[in-house]
């Protein structure tokens, strides 16, 4: 079987997929408050031509798929797109990344469908400051959500975006959830995919202040083992259950062992969270591409994959700074 690989020898087993560009919530770091400008509806990708572009990856070697967005649940009948996904058996997981407004009553199928890990984005343990980050009125339901997966046979992770200024004296908060509950908080760094909405920051708070802060309230931090493309660094407060974690997304020094690719919404292929999108999948296949032309493209493609993010916004055309939503990449 012909594989992803790239010049550097990394092998692709990981798509994301973002399956809208709509989302319930407007989170500050994500977009402006007035929201992003849509696309057409015409111009997402079909769950038809979702489940064909997984399939054919799936036949190149990728084996695992994160589904994403905009928010996820937002897009009508994805639960059945889930269920549809599953019928797939070369993929060993699929998960999801949600803000989790939408999902408690779809609990029991996710897990009746076998989905592995639920990404529950929550930024705040406080409902007055999570209204003032998403600009949304949800915490109560997202809570309650966090409470439900907990229980459920889901693996929970929860993702937490560290913005100066507005959340970091949560940091500690947030492990001390990992006390009693088995489950992993992740710091992420935050980047300027915000859609230009963003306020400038007043510190950098990247991998190394978040740890540093990290230390000085607790002595017995132990390093796990993370997979060799984990994208966050791992460790554990000694007798706690669960664990946290450090992405160090906009640091970048997780390149080495990439082993993503991403599509969004709209179809466009990514070789790395910072470039400009390289190939538009949907117009491919509007044209009528075979699923052998598909194969050829995307083990062409792959090999342009750049050797870090680093290198991928460099590349952008006249210097271009990221500055797109999130929301239209997936994260
Ligand atoms: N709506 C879903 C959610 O929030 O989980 C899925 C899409 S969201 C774009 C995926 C992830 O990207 C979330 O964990 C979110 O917090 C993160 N994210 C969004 N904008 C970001 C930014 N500017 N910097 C870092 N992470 C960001
Ligand atoms: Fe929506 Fe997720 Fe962006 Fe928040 S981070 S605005 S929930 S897409």
């Amino acid at each position: 079987m012909d594989t992803l690989t790239d010049k550097f020898g990394r092998q692709i087993t990981y798509l994301r997929l973002a399956v809208t560009d709509r989302c319930n919530l407007r989170c500050q770091y994500c977009m402006p408050a007035h929201g992003i400008d849509i696309v057409d509806r015409k111009e997402l990708l079909t769950y038809k031509e979702m489940y064909r572009i997984t399939r054919v990856l799936s036949e190149l070697g990728v084996n695992k798929v994160r589904l994403t967005g905009g928010e996820p649940f937002v897009r009508k009948d994805f639960v059945s797109f889930l269920e549809m996904l599953s019928f797939n058996d070369k993929l060993d997981e699929i998960n999801i990344t949600t803000n989790g407004a939408l999902i408690s009553k779809h609990i029991a199928k996710l897990e009746e469908l076998n989905i592995k890990t639920i990404n529950l984005s929550i930024d705040s343990l406080s409902k007055e400051n999570f209204a003032k980050i998403t600009r949304r009125d949800v915490f109560d339901e997202v809570y309650k959500t966090l409470e439900l997966l907990e229980e459920s046979s889901l693996k929970l992770k929860l993702n937490a975006v560290v913005q100066s200024g507005v959340n970091t004296d949560e940091i500690i908060d947030f492990i001390e959830l990992t006390k009693h509950k088995n489950i992993e908080v992740r710091f992420i760094e935050e980047m300027p995919f915000n859609g230009v909405g963003q306020r400038a920051t007043e510190e950098v708070w990247n991998y190394a202040k978040i740890l540093d802060l990290i230390k000085t309230h607790y002595t017995e931090i132990t390093p796990l083992q993370s997979d060799k493309s984990s994208t966050s660094h791992n460790f554990k407060i000694d007798g706690y259950q669960g664990s946290f974690g450090i992405i160090p997304a906009f640091t970048r020094t997780i390149c080495g062992n990439c082993n993503r690719i991403r599509i969004t919404a709209t179809g466009l292929f990514k070789n790395c969270l910072f470039d400009e999108g390289v190939f538009n999948i949907r117009d491919f296949i509007r044209n009528g591409a075979t699923d052998d032309e598909l194969k050829k493209l995307f083990l062409s493609i792959v090999k342009e994959k750049p050797e870090n993010g680093f290198i991928a916004e460099a590349n952008r055309k006249n210097n271009k700074k990221v500055s797109e939503s999130m929301s239209t990449i997936g994260g």
